[in-house]
C-alpha cells in the first residue's frame, strides 16, 4: 500500500513548507521537495494537494461515545461517532470510561474495548475515570500506565461519582510516582447545590438557570483548589474543558510559578455564549453542558490562552443527546434533569480553522499544535501528531478555501440537532487518511465517509512526560 500526496503545504507545529509526502504501509516514509518524479509511477494512489494543506490528523482527547449518563445514553456508538470524527478530520480519539464501585481498571477498559472493536473506523484509546480510592485501585494505576496503555486518569469534582479531596490528592501522588496524568473536571459541587436549592424555591427551572447555577467562580474555585493539590504533591495536572476567564487566570498564575498545570478547552467555550440558553421553546436545552457556556469576555480570554500556550489542547467533549425525546423535556422540565452534553466531534477542526486561523486569532501552526501535536505529546501517543518520517500516516488534506454551511443533515453525528446550525465555515477536509487508508473525502457539498467499520485499533499509550 503506497500513497503520494504531492505539492501540498505541509503544516507542523513549528512551521509550514511546500512538500510532497510519500506513505508506505501506513507510515510516512518520506517528506521532501521533489519526490514526485521518483514516486509518481510506483505509488498506488497519487493525490494532488496543490493549494491545500497537509495536516497531521486531529486527535480528540475528550469524547463520550456510547456512554450511559443521567438516565439515558449518548447517541453515538463507536461506528457513528468515529465515522463523524473521520469526516471532520479527526483521525484518533481518546474516550472515557467511568469505573463503577469495586470495578478494576482492567475490567472497565476491556469492557469498553468490546464496544469499540469491530466498529471504530479510526484509532482510539481510553482514559479510566477514577471515582474512589482503595489499595486495589491505587496499586492498579501503575499497571494502567505501564501495562494497559492508559496513562491518563480523569476525576470529577462534581456529579454523584465525584472524587473528594482525599481521593484527588492520593491519585495525584500516585500519578506522579508512576508517570500518569490526572485530568480534572473542575466545578465546586456544593456551590452548585446551593444555587440549585435557591432556584428550586424560586421556581426557576428553565435551561438558562443551568448556566446561572454554575457561575464562573464555581469553576475558578475548583481549579484553584486542584492547583493547590498539584503543588502539594508536586504532580502534574490537566484541566479538561476549561470554560472561564477566571479559571484560566488561575492556571496562568500556576504556570508562572513553574507548576505543571495544563489545560484543554473546546470550540463551544471559544465561540458560543450563555445567551444561547435563552432561546425560545426550550431550545436553550440544546446547549446544556457542564461547565456551561460563558460570555464573550471568557471566549476572548480563552483564544488568547491558546495563542500564549497556557492552553495546550482542544477537545470536543462530544457527548450527543437528541433534542427531541431527550433534551426537550416537552418544553416544560427542570434544567437539572436535562442530559448534559452536546455534539462536537465532527466540527472541531473546521471551527478552529474558520474561526481561529481565518479570523486571525491563532496561526495555522498553532491550530496543528493544539488539535494534534500537543494532544499526542500530552497523552503519550508516540506514533502520531506530526507529519514526519516514521509517524503513522494519519493525514488530513485540507482545502482552506472550501465553504461549508454547518447543518445537522450534512454531518454524520447521530443526533438530531447541531449547536452551530446554519453557520458558514471556510476550509474543510478534502481527504482524510488513517494509517494511509482513505477514510473520508469531500464530495460535492459535504464530506463522505469511505472507510471501513472496525479498521480502527486500540492505541496503547506511553507514560506522561512533562513539556
Ligand atoms: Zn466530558
Amino acid at each position: 500500500m503506497s500513497l503520494l500526496i504531492k505539492s501540498g503545504l505541509v503544516v507542523t507545529s513549528t512551521g509550514s513548507y511546500k512538500s510532497d509526502v510519500f506513505v508506505k504501509d501506513g507510515k510516512i516514509a518520506e517528506v521532501g521537495n521533489s519526490l514526485s518524479a521518483e514516486y509518481e509511477k510506483i505509488a498506488e494512489e497519487v493525490v494532488d494537494a496543490s493549494g491545500k494543506y497537509v495536516l497531521p490528523g486531529a486527535i480528540d482527547p475528550h469524547t463520550h461515545i456510547d456512554m450511559p449518563f443521567m438516565g439515558t445514553k449518548s447517541t453515538d456508538d463507536f461506528l457513528t461517532g468515529t465515522v463523524a470524527a473521520a469526516c471532520g478530520g479527526i483521525t484518533s480519539l481518546i474516550d472515557f470510561e467511568v469505573l463503577g464501585k469495586g470495578v478494576t481498571i482492567k475490567s472497565a477498559i476491556e469492557a469498553k474495548k468490546l464496544l469499540a472493536e469491530g466498529k471504530a473506523v479510526i484509532d482510539y484509546g481510553f482514559h479510566p475515570c477514577i471515582t474512589e480510592v482503595n489499595d486495589t485501585i491505587l496499586e492498579e494505576i501503575k499497571d494502567a500506565i505501564e501495562v494497559y496503555g492508559t496513562p491518563s486518569f480523569k476525576l470529577f469534582m462534581t456529579y454523584s461519582f465525584r472524587a473528594d479531596d482525599y481521593t484527588l490528592i492520593k491519585v495525584l501522588e500516585k500519578a506522579k510516582e508512576c508517570g500518569g496524568l490526572v485530568q480534572l473536571h473542575a466545578e465546586n459541587h456544593s456551590m452548585m447545590q446551593i444555587m440549585h436549592e435557591r432556584f428550586e424555591k424560586q421556581g426557576k427551572l428553565e435551561p438558562y438557570y443551568h448556566a446561572m447555577s454554575r457561575p464562573n467562580i464555581v469553576e475558578e474555585e475548583a481549579i484553584q483548589r486542584a492547583i493547590y493539590f498539584a503543588e502539594f504533591t508536586d504532580s502534574q495536572l490537566y484541566i479538561v474543558h476549561l470554560s472561564s476567564m477566571e479559571g484560566l487566570n488561575r492556571i496562568v498564575q500556576a504556570r508562572a510559578k513553574g507548576l505543571r498545570v495544563y489545560s484543554e478547552t473546546c470550540p463551544q467555550y471559544l465561540l458560543l455564549e450563555d445567551s444561547c440558553y435563552k432561546k425560545p421553546n426550550w431550545e436553550g436545552a440544546k446547549y446544556v453542558m457542564s461547565p456551561p457556556l460563558r460570555t464573550s469576555e471568557s471566549n476572548e480570554a480563552l483564544w488568547k490562552g491558546i495563542a500564549s500556550g497556557d492552553i495546550q489542547t482542544i477537545g470536543s467533549d462530544h457527548c450527543p443527546f437528541n433534542f427531541h425525546g431527550m433534551k426537550h423535556m416537552f418544553g416544560n422540565g427542570d434544567y437539572k434533569k436535562i442530559p448534559n452534553g452536546a455534539p462536537g466531534i465532527e466540527t472541531t477542526l473546521m471551527l478552529m480553522h474558520s474561526e481561529g486561523v481565518v479570523k486571525g486569532g491563532i496561526s495555522l501552526e498553532k491550530m496543528v499544535e493544539v488539535t494534534s501535536t500537543n494532544v499526542a505529546r500530552m497523552f503519550g501517543i508516540k506514533n502520531k501528531g506530526e507529519i514526519a518520517v516514521g509517524k503513522d500516516a494519519d493525514i488530513v488534506v485540507f482545502d482552506p478555501k472550501q465553504k461549508f454551511t454547518i447543518s445537522c443533515k450534512k454531518l454524520h453525528m447521530n443526533v438530531d440537532y447541531n449547536p452551530y446550525e446554519g453557520m458558514e465555515v471556510t476550509g474543510m477536509p478534502y481527504m482524510v487518511f488513517s494509517r494511509g487508508k482513505k477514510v473520508a473525502q469531500w464530495n460535492n457539498d459535504c464530506v463522505e465517509f469511505v472507510g471501513k467499520a472496525g479498521a480502527g485499533k486500540f492505541m496503547k499509550r506511553m507514560p506522561f512526560e512533562a513539556f
